[in-house]
């Protein structure tokens, strides 16, 4: 990329509390219903259906907004905002625009260990519209069906400061948001079930400009990756498009997964085109600060604190105490597994290893697998005793993460257990020098690295369950005697 450019970014993320009810009715929010069993007259659209407020969202969205260090507001509304589209069928989304119930807050991120803080303008409550299902193709009548489960399930839109500066910095707070909002419990979080969405506004200036560029806005954004991929090519195109001499136009555009480009979507609308005013159905909201001091008493350890608290209390690394700081159920699988156990590091290197390795690979959550912190701690302990090797470790580590069985009946069922006793692996490592005559030779020759392919060839034989101390010391001992 371009050097004499800076990239702007201004991230709109909105995400579905997760109240069991919708916004203004009482129908369930549940993900993954038949399609239209979960509306009523009044998320439905009917005419003459009156919406009313459910305070819990309410509740969630002071309690993010608290969580994300914004001021609460004393007074706030909501606001129709009119639009047309199939999925919504009250031609107005239920939403809040110049009072909205939070605002002025900030989020701090880290990428390399450089700390920094993104401002976020607000966060406001609006009403969730329903889903397009298509079908069939172009060749066979395409069409599309309506489903209405979605519609009015309460959404908190979150619009940041365009504070960002590239696509790692944009990553780096996305992720820290997502954490924020699953430790303060208001959200799942979950981009692939759609409570987690996000655009993206990107713009790009020469150094040392104050003027931001031209921007434009990038939808339909997947994963953290495509946001981070979606942010380095509009930038990309930006800086191309400045350096031919061309005009940018501010607009919406799509990112396309498959080829990895935008495609330019419709020109950017306006407040005006949306025609807002005050929805007079719902009075404006007094929020006591009684009730906010309430609520704030009641968010638990944050992402942040937590960070700090491994850091003071098991002297760990910043790097992995930003890791465990993930998710809530990472933090407490390690707290747990340190508490019983007297290495913390240990814990955060195996968790943050052939844990996560194993989590990515099949794509689970850590509260899906199998494995639990006294599974990790008896493990250990099982190394510890030298009755297995660190090598047959990763083997019942990941026995332990697909069956959840305990790692001394895996030991025992796979007769895994460490051999340690010279007997046996003297006459072993003899064997092997015998039918590696050639590397033997080396290392009298004084070629040092001969041994490890020696104590490689050991392991090998035993598939893995020599005790490596004993065969190294064994291999010394022989190799110069003779
Ligand atoms: P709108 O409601 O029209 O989308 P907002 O003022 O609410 O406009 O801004 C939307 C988002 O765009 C915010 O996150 C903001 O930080 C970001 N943004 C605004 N201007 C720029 C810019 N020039 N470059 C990058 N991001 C920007
Ligand atoms: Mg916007
Ligand atoms: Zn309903």
């Amino acid at each position: 990329m371009d050097n004499d450019f800076e990239v702007v970014v201004g991230l709109e993320v909105h995400v579905e509390l997760k109240t069991k009810t919708k916004i203004f009715c009482s129908c369930s929010t549940e993900f993954g219903a038949e399609p239209n069993s979960q509306t009523c007259p009044g998320c439905a659209g009917f005419p003459g259906a009156l919406p009313v407020l459910n305070r819990r969202v309410v509740e969630y969205a002071i309690k993010a907004g608290l969580a994300l260090n914004c001021e609460i507001a004393e007074f706030t509304k909501f606001d129709r905002k009119n639009y047309f589209y199939p999925d919504l069928p009250g031609a107005y989304q239920i939403s809040q625009l110049d009072l909205p119930i939070c605002k002025n807050g900030y989020l701090e991120i880290d990428v390399d260990g450089n700390k920094k803080r993104i401002g976020i303008n607000r966060a406001h409550m609006e009403a969730d519209a329903g889903k397009l299902v298509h079908q069939g193709t172009i060749t066979t009548a395409p069409y599309s069906l309506v489903d209405l489960n979605r519609a009015s399930v309460p959404l908190l839109e979150i619009v940041s400061e365009p504070d960002m500066r590239g696509a790692r910095e944009a990553r780096a707070y996305i992720e820290k948001l997502r954490s924020v909002l699953l430790f303060a419990g208001v959200s799942d979080c979950k981009m692939e079930e759609g409570s987690l969405r996000c655009d993206a506004n990107v713009s790009v200036r020469p150094w040392g400009q104050k003027k931001l560029g031209v921007r434009t806005e990038i939808k339909n954004l997947n994963s953290f990756r495509s946001l981070e991929k979606a942010i380095e090519y509009e930038a990309s195109r930006h800086i191309e498009a400045i350096e031919d001499g061309e005009k940018l136009v501010q607009e919406t555009r799509t990112w396309d997964e498959e080829k990895q480009v935008t495609h330019s979507m419709r020109s950017k609308e306006q407040a005006e085109d949306y025609r807002y005013f005050p929805d007079p159905d719902l009075p404006p909201l007094k929020i006591s600060r009684e009730w906010v001091e309430e609520l704030r008493s009641s968010i638990p350890e944050l992402p942040d604190q937590a960070q700090k608290r491994l850091v003071e209390k098991y002297d760990l690394p910043e790097y992995d105490a930003a890791i465990l700081t993930l998710t809530p159920q990472y933090l407490a699988f390690f707290d747990v597994a340190a508490e019983g156990y007297h290495d913390a590091k240990t814990i955060s290197n195996w968790m943050m290893g052939e844990l996560n390795r194993l989590l990515n690979q099949n794509n689970l959550e850590i509260q899906d697998c199998r494995i639990t912190p006294p599974h990790l701690i008896k493990m250990l302990k099982l190394m510890d005793e030298g009755t297995i090797s660190g090598k047959i470790a990763k083997t019942v580590f990941e026995e332990m993460f697909t069956n959840g069985k305990e790692p001394e009946e895996i030991v025992k069922e796979k007769g895994l257990v460490q051999i340690s006793d010279e007997e046996t692996l003297r006459s072993l490592v003899k064997e092997v020098l015998k039918n590696n005559p050639g590397v033997v030779e080396d290392y009298r020759n004084g070629k040092q690295k001969a041994l490890g392919f020696l104590v490689g060839q050991m392991m090998k034989t035993t598939r893995g369950q020599a005790n490596p101390a004993v065969v190294n010391k064994l291999l010394k001992e022989i190799l110069s005697g003779e």
